[in-house]
Order: C-alpha cells, then sequence, then structure tokens
C-alpha cells in the first residue's frame, strides 16, 4: 500500500501521546452523542425499517451477482480515469459544456469563484453534494461573497443550523419536528407547529423565491457517462432538476471516480443505489442533463454550463493495490445504516465529512490523518458494513489498513508493542498466562476476577470478568483418548483452540472433544500453536500477524489432517485470512491456501460433514447470538439454529440476532460506553423475552454476554453450541 506513507513524517512517540489525548477528547464526543435520545431513537426506528425495505426490494434480484458487476465496472472504471475523462470532456464540449479538472480542493473553489465572478453571479442554489461537502465549497463561497443556499430539505436544515451531515443521504435524520419548527419559527419569525407537511410546506415557500432569484447553480452528479458527456443526478425531492434548469449557470462538481463510461453502467448502478440506500426500490428523481440547453438569460441564449471533476488524491487512490476499492462507492450510505456503532452516536461522531465505515476510510485520504486518527479506532470489526455493500469494499479491511497506516506514521502506542512482543513469542506469552493464573488466586471466586479495585478497571467495569482456567485446555487435552484411542475415525482433524478457549473456557473445547470422540472423529491438538493473530490485525500490526499467521502454519500442517476444526469464530475467520495475510509472493502461501480452506466451525462440521443427529433433550427457552466473525466472516448462518432446533430446544429468535454483542476484541476496553449500550440493548431483548440461555458460537461473545448479564443480574445462562449440544447428546 504505497499511499501510506505518503507525504508524513514520522512523530513517533510525539504521536502517541497526541493520539491518547485526543482519543479522551473523542470519548467524551461519544459519550454526549450517547445522551441523545431523539437521534438514538430515530435511527433505531431507521436500521429496523432499513433492514426490512432493504430485504423487500432485492427480492428478486441476485444481489452478489449484482455486487459483482458493480464492483468490477467500478474498478474498471478507476483503472482508466484519465481516459474516461478525456472522453467525456471530447463529448461534453462538443455539446456546450466546458469540462475541468481540479487536482485539490482548494483548486475546485477557486474555479466555481471564478466560473461566478466571470458570469456576474452573487447568488447561489445548490442541491446536496457530498463533493462540495468534502472540499467545504459553501464556506469558500461564502468567504467570497457571494449567498449560498442549500435547497435539499434536509441541507437546508443543517445549514440553517450550521452543522454538517449526519448521513450521507439523510443529512437531517439526527433532528427531531420539534427540532425543525423552533428552527423554521426562527428563520420565518413566524410560529410554526410541528406537522411535518406544514414543515415542508415552510420550506417551499421560503425556498421558492430562492430559485427564482438565484443565477448559479450548483449540483453534485452520481454519474458522469464518458460516451455522452452527460451527467446523472439521482434525488428524492425534485430540487436538483431546478437548481439545474432555472439559473443562468450550471456547475456540477463530480469526484474523478463518478466517471463511467455509458448509460448501461449507470443503469446496473442504479438497479442497487437506492435499493441499498433507503430499502426504496427507485429515487423520485432521476436526470440527465447533456449539453448545454436554451437560456434567454445568457446573451447567446445558451446555459453556461461547468463539470469540474475532483481529484483531491484519488487518482493516488486508484493506483493503490489495496485501497483502489474505496473509489468503487457509490454514495449510497448503506455502510453507516448497518452499523452498530453509527446507529449508536450518528454521523457527526462516525465520521468527518464522510459518514460510516467508508467515512472511517475516506477521512483519512481526502481529509488526513489528524481528523482520522481517532475516528478510524472506532470500529468493532463486525464485518457488517462489508456485508451490505452494494459496490462489494471489504470495508473492515481498508479500516485495517488505514490504522495500519497510521500506526505506523505515528510510532506504535505501548499496547501495540506490547501486544506484538508477547503475541509473536508464544513461550513467552504462555509463561506469562502461566503466572497470571497462580497470581489472579486471590482475586478469583466461582470462575470470577473480585475485587479488582475500580482504578484498574476503570470504565470497563461493566462486566464481570472471567478468571483464567485452573487448567488450560492444553493440559486437558489427552491425545491417547481423542486421537489414539479411535483405531479407524471417520475423520481426521487438528482442533485450534484460541487463546480464549484455551486458557478461559477450556469446557467449550472439551464438550465438543467428547461429542467427536462418541462420532469416532480423531482429534489432534497440535501444541506449538498460539494465538491466531485477529488482535494483532484489529490493533493494525499486519507484520506481527502475519508473523503469528507463519508460525501456526509450522506448528499444524494442514496436510497432516481432513480438516481444522474452530470452536472461536473469530479465530476462524481469522484463519480464513492466511493466505491474504502472507501475501501470494510467500513461499508457505500455497500451504496458507491450504491451510485456509481447511479450517471449519464445529457447527458445521457436526451438521454438514458428519450429519449428525442430536439426542432431543430437555426443551429449554433458548437464544441464539450469531457471532458477526461466524455469519458474515465465515458466512454460516443457519447450521447452527438449525442444531438447535434438532436439540429439540425451543429456539427464540429476535431482529437483533446478528448484531454484534459489542465486544470486537480490545474494542471494548478502548471504547466502553459503546460496547455496554450495545450489549445493554441485547439483554433488554432476551430479557424481554424470557429465555433461559443464550447460545453461541464464540468465546469472545460469551465472555461479553455471560459477563454483563452477570452484573446486571440476568439469570439466563450463556453457553456455547458444543456446551448445550454435549448436554444433550451425551447423557
Ligand atoms: S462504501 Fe459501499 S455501502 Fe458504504 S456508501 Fe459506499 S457503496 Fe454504499
Ligand atoms: S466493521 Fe462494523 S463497526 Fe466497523 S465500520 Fe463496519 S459496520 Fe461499523
Amino acid at each position: 500500500m504505497f499511499l501510506s506513507s505518503r507525504n508524513i513524517t514520522k512523530t513517533s512517540q510525539q504521536g502517541a501521546f497526541m493520539s491518547s489525548k485526543t482519543l479522551k477528547a473523542y470519548r467524551s464526543r461519544l459519550r454526549d452523542a450517547l445522551q441523545e435520545s431523539f437521534q438514538r431513537k430515530a435511527l433505531d426506528n431507521f436500521t429496523t425499517a432499513y433492514r426490512q425495505g432493504r430485504e423487500k426490494n432485492f427480492s428478486g434480484i441476485d444481489l452478489p451477482q449484482l455486487v459483482e458487476t458493480i464492483s468490477a465496472l467500478k474498478d474498471d472504471a478507476s483503472g482508466r480515469l484519465m481516459e474516461l475523462l478525456a472522453d467525456f470532456r471530447e463529448a461534453a464540449q462538443a455539446k456546450g459544456v466546458q469540462v475541468h479538472l481540479a487536482g485539490t480542493a482548494r483548486e475546485a473553489n477557486d474555479l466555481v469563484e471564478r466560473i461566478a465572478s466571470e458570469n456576474g453571479c452573487s447568488r447561489v442554489v445548490k442541491s446536496k453534494s457530498m463533493t462540495a461537502e468534502e472540499i467545504h465549497l459553501n464556506d469558500h463561497l461564502e468567504n467570497a461573497g457571494l449567498e449560498v443556499v442549500e435547497t435539499d430539505l434536509g441541507e437546508w436544515i443543517i445549514q440553517l443550523r450550521e452543522e454538517g451531515p449526519s448521513h450521507m443521504v439523510m443529512p437531517a435524520i439526527h433532528l427531531s419536528r420539534d427540532e425543525v419548527s423552533r428552527l423554521f419559527t426562527q428563520v420565518t419569525g413566524r410560529e410554526q407547529d410541528k406537522d411535518i407537511e406544514n414543515l415542508v410546506k415552510v420550506a417551499r415557500r421560503e425556498l421558492r423565491q430562492r430559485f427564482a432569484d438565484a443565477d448559479m447553480g450548483i449540483t453534485g452528479a452520481n454519474f458522469a457517462l464518458a460516451d455522452t458527456g452527460s451527467l446523472g443526478i439521482v434525488s428524492n425531492e425534485g430540487n436538483a432538476r431546478l437548481v439545474s434548469t432555472l439559473p443562468k449557470v450550471h456547475v456540477a462538481i463530480a469526484g474523478l471516480d463518478k466517471l463511467i463510461p455509458g448509460m448501461e453502467e449507470a443503469l446496473t448502478i442504479l438497479r442497487g443505489l437506492p435499493r441499498n440506500a433507503t430499502g426504496q426500490a427507485i429515487t423520485s428523481y432521476v436526470s440527465w442533463i447533456t449539453g448545454a440547453t436554451e437560456c434567454q438569460a445568457n446573451e447567446d441564449g445558451r446555459k453556461v454550463i461547468h463539470v469540474i471533476f475532483l481529484d483531491n488524491g484519488r487518482r493516488a487512490l486508484a493506483e493503490d493495490p489495496l485501497f483502489s476499492q474505496a473509489l468503487r462507492c457509490v454514495r449510497c450510505g448503506a455502510c453507516a445504516n448497518v452499523c452498530p456503532v453509527y446507529r449508536l452516536v450518528g454521523g457527526h461522531q462516525y465520521g468527518y465529512i464522510y459518514i460510516g465505515a467508508i467515512g472511517l476510510v475516506l477521512t483519512y485520504f481526502m481529509h488526513g490523518r489528524d481528523k482520522d486518527r481517532d475516528l478510524i479506532q472506532n470500529c468493532l470489526n463486525c464485518q457488517a458494513c462489508r456485508e451490505v455493500c452494494i459496490a462489494g469494499i471489504d470495508l473492515p479491511r481498508l479500516i485495517s489498513g488505514v490504522r495500519a497506516a497510521i500506526t505506523e506514521q505515528e510510532g506504535r502506542p505501548w499496547i501495540n508493542s506490547t501486544a506484538s512482543a508477547l503475541l509473536t513469542h508464544r513461550k513467552l506469552f504462555h509463561s506469562c498466562l502461566k503466572a497470571a493464573r497462580f497470581a489472579q488466586k486471590p482475586a478469583t471466586r466461582q470462575g470470577y476476577l473480585r475485587h479488582l479495585p475500580l482504578a484498574l478497571l476503570g470504565d470497563i467495569g461493566n462486566k464481570e470478568l472471567p478468571a483464567l482456567a485452573a487448567q488450560p485446555f492444553r493440559n486437558r487435552y489427552r491425545k491417547e483418548a481423542y486421537a489414539d484411542a479411535l483405531p479407524a475415525p471417520r475423520y481426521t482433524v487438528a482442533v485450534f483452540s484460541g487463546c480464549l478457549q484455551d486458557f478461559v473456557y477450556p469446557e467449550q473445547l472439551m464438550a465438543g472433544l467428547d461429542i467427536l470422540q462418541q462420532e469416532n472423529v480423531a482429534v489432534h491438538f497440535p501444541k506449538e500453536q498460539g494465538c491466531c493473530g485477529l488482535p494483532l490485525d484489529m490493533l493494525g500490526e499486519p507484520g506481527a500477524a502475519a508473523e503469528v499467521a507463519a508460525h501456526n502454519l509450522s506448528a499444524l500442517d494442514p496436510a497432516d489432517y481432513d480438516y481444522i476444526l474452530v470452536f472461536c469464530a473469530s479465530c476462524g475467520s481469522h484463519l480464513k485470512n492466511y493466505p491474504r495475510l502472507l501475501g501470494s509472493g510467500s513461499g508457505i502461501s500455497a500451504k496458507a491456501r491450504q491451510f485456509a480452506d481447511r479450517v471449519i466451525d464445529f457447527s458445521s462440521f457436526l451438521d454438514r460433514v458428519l450429519e449428525y443427529q442430536p439426542q432431543g433433550g430437555e426443551s429449554a427457552r433458548t437464544a441464539y447470538h450469531a457471532p458477526c466473525h461466524l455469519c458474515r466472516g465465515m458466512e454460516v448462518r443457519e447450521t447452527p439454529r438449525s442444531l438447535l432446533h434438532k436439540a429439540g430446544l425451543e429456539y427464540v429468535p429476535n431482529q437483533e440476532e446478528e448484531t454484534c454483542c459489542g465486544l470486537g476484541g480490545t474494542y471494548s476496553v478502548k471504547f466502553p460506553e459503546i460496547s455496554r449500550e450495545i450489549i445493554d440493548k441485547k439483554l433488554e431483548l432476551w430479557r424481554g423475552h424470557d429465555v433461559e440461555q443464550v447460545v453461541t458460537d464464540c468465546p469472545g461473545c460469551i465472555l461479553q454476554i455471560r459477563g454483563s448479564a452477570k452484573m446486571r443480574g440476568d439469570t439466563f445462562r450463556v453457553v456455547h453450541t458444543a456446551e448445550v449440544l454435549g448436554e444433550t447428546s451425551l447423557k
């Protein structure tokens, strides 16, 4: 990733220090955002309605195919931006449109100002444009003495409030009708009621005259068609049509990434864009502008049209093997719609200009690392954004790439160096755990750490923390019983234990091994294996993560086993990433592929490979929590639920089953206030459903759910699928 070190000077420890100071301030803003009850309710309601609308409107469409097509066509376009620009320029200029390329935000702003001055414009109306937001165009024009009025209802409201958008598609989603009616009362000088229809009428009345008076209209563009030199603008309010037609001058500002070959590609994107953005089948208006039309206000009787393409780092981004994906973005905003963090704190705290997962990435490239340093930490790696992205962008991977770049540029915080030093030296790490096991004894009661001073725990003291197990799995595993005792096994597998199950929850693995023994599966446990490396990847330490991966490949040769079995979804999904981490050029890439191919989660192994039929046990009201790294990371969804059903348990579904539990590895330590809110919502739902147990497939989720439930006095138990199946099947 050559962009990662562009124009950056190392500030080493100073950077790390600055980071912790600004992170504190950011966390304080997050806490304030959590108090905004209207915003939270609005985002909650929207999230639910969005999921349903999206599902309904994509039914009958081959979504994976559509994602693949959009991703391929956007990649093709970003691979030849300058060629498409040349074609666009030729076609548009032939139809009387002037085309410009602005290298930077400053150049783009100056161009608009110059066009206004050359054409004697002083009153500007604007329709919604994220590119204009990106360059802070309004501020620039207002400083130059022009009057600028936003005409999209949401944008107008936030302009009056002097704030930025809180969503890329619905900029004022954070505001209640009360707040809008108070604002409109102030603006009009007349008391306005809270009726939404009335508020819309007020806006229409106020804006109508502005349209009539304006001499320049500024729009963005969703598409720039290279073959015809046409612009495509998608909107829900129709204001973009008035902005682009009424004033004598029209300026369209578009990122270079809006260039595509032609209408066919635009229509393909349009099949996905509104459905993914707001869960609606189509927007109210899609406008196509080709060439300068008649305009009596200008001397030559033709409309003045300028199209400004903005580079602002896009050409460099297009060259980057990893981050070029970001240019596929069609600005649908869906990666915010599904993000559990955005849902809690809204766009003002979850983006700079661009919001949501893509905002975390673009902020770094377009607005600099100072604006992104803390923001980029605020991600649970839940992968909901990757799954929903209509352009197939691997957003979590880009987020961890930016994090790694910032770490590289600023120097590593102590937590990174400590984690890297420990996890890349298995023996040292395991010796530390052994020492900790003895040291914790006085503070341990019934499997939990007790009496830890609050000063030590700080904000993370919102859940009970498990103690290290008296005996780790590696000491409990007996090869003679689980492998040698089976002379003609159906399968020979290696178990990858992961740190949490090895040292904290060995009983989960033991329960699974007992089932496998009964099913005549030989289970080996190569003891040289270490941590899977996911925590390092999340900390932005890809080098150390790759070192750990290489170590595990040497400890566990995939050729020796039919499968590599995981009981931890996070480990499993990370092990599947080994080929990417180790790279295609490395000597062990073939082995890494074989390793990844053989990794399988416990439920899938039972159900798909062994065709396991659990014995029916006692029925209990059972909720399921789908770990992010299982349902999205490994794309295993129905299997665990089906096993619970076959085991005779009363499965109690709920709509938030696939929402992250809020742990996110070190996330819950960095952002405990967000982590707590996320898990509290889930606990509340389970309480409401009167469940007796919550079953899941990831020890990390168990740590978060069980510890939080215990601290809040919940009585339901929290167990791993292997444990619950073991109880019903092995009586
Ligand atoms: S990254 Fe994907 S989901 Fe997010 S706004 Fe862009 S296209 Fe939409
Ligand atoms: S991975 Fe999850 S938490 Fe992170 S940006 Fe994506 S949706 Fe949000």
